[in-house]
């Protein structure tokens, strides 16, 4: 079983700044809450997620900067939640859906018509 403390993975990078892939805060979040997020389940924990995502719109129509960057963190965090329960790494799934490309275009930046 692999269990791993939220401060082993985050580093500093070249500048200093703190860093952290994706995949390695979704084992961090699955670390801290995983035992919590299977006994809610998927619909709730999905639930979870979506009332986040409002928030972070109600947060977006304030100049509270602060805010905003906590419900981003409530965001990917619940999203990592349930990727959890599903067992999907989120990671992977960015990479392998959008790499360094738009996934219908394949252009960077993307040149789809609105
Ligand atoms: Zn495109």
């Amino acid at each position: 079983m692999l269990h791993i403390l939220n401060t082993a993975h985050v580093f500093s990078g070249n500048k200093g700044e703190k860093v952290m892939h994706i995949s390695e805060f979704q084992r961090v979040m699955r670390h801290i809450y995983f035992h919590r997020d299977s006994k809610r389940g998927i619909e709730e924990t999905f639930d979870r997620f979506t009332d986040e995502v409002k928030e972070l719109g109600q947060a977006l129509r304030s100049d509270d900067t602060k805010e905003i960057e906590g419900e981003f963190a409530d965001v990917i965090a619940w999203l990592t939640s349930v990727a959890n329960l599903v067992n999907v790494d989120v990671e992977e799934s960015v990479l392998e859906k959008y790499g360094n490309v738009c996934p219908r275009c394949k252009h960077s930046p993307c040149k789809c018509a609105f």
